[in-house]
């Protein structure tokens, strides 16, 4: 009897899943499909601007195994929060930069912890470009600073990273005109609100 009920409740289950459109069968079976609940970050620049992503992670020129973006910025353009925090730490008085060891430590920059505890690293900002101070809420799209160029860098830009609050580095993908995306090198991408 116990048997029999097993049976039922397996087949029962199986019909289940089994009501799946047909199309979502193929796509999963393509691999189409990725079930992906990751937070979906803005871009760190305003809305309608675009800025090209040169670096992705892992590359090998200077990230090695590091998972950090690099968008192409001039000095001086403006740099948003990817997500609703507060600041935990800045730096805003190098004026120092370039390809050399002795630069490692002049990095202008913004620390925002997000609600679930994950850093957002905004790097080699303009001297006197940081427009928050520790302990500011910071909303989602809010400008908080300016690009540059300070500390180990070759060209004016921003170094972004994600950190989750175990210290593990984060993938995230981005809110972009189609869609949810995860950033490719050498591409342009416009900055949307979501
Ligand atoms: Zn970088």
């Amino acid at each position: 009897m116990k048997h029999i009920f097993l049976t039922v409740l397996i087949t029962i289950s199986l019909d289940a899943a089994c009501q799946l459109p047909d199309q979502t069968i193929r796509d999963l079976k393509a691999e189409r499909i990725k079930d992906d609940t990751s937070y979906i970050y803005r871009l760190p620049y305003p809305a309608s601007e675009r800025h090209l992503f040169v670096q992705g992670a892992n590359s090998k020129f200077s990230h090695r195994s590091e998972l950090a973006f690099d968008f192409k910025m001039k000095e001086g353009s403006h740099i948003c929060a990817v997500r609703n925090g507060e600041v935990i730490a800045i730096k805003e008085d190098s004026n120092q930069g370039g390809l050399k060891n002795e630069y490692l430590n002049d990095g202008n920059h913004i620390i925002v912890r997000h609600d679930d505890g994950s850093l957002a690293h905004y790097w080699h900002l303009k001297q006197n470009g940081v427009f928050v101070k520790v302990g500011d809420r910071v909303e989602k799209g809010q400008k908080i600073g300016l690009s540059g160029n300070t500390g180990y860098s070759a060209f004016a830009h921003l170094h972004f990273k994600l950190i989750d609050k175990y210290g593990n580095e984060i993938l995230p993908r981005f809110q972009t005109k189609k869609g949810p995306r995860y950033l490719r090198p050498g591409k342009w991408y416009k900055a949307v609100t979501d």
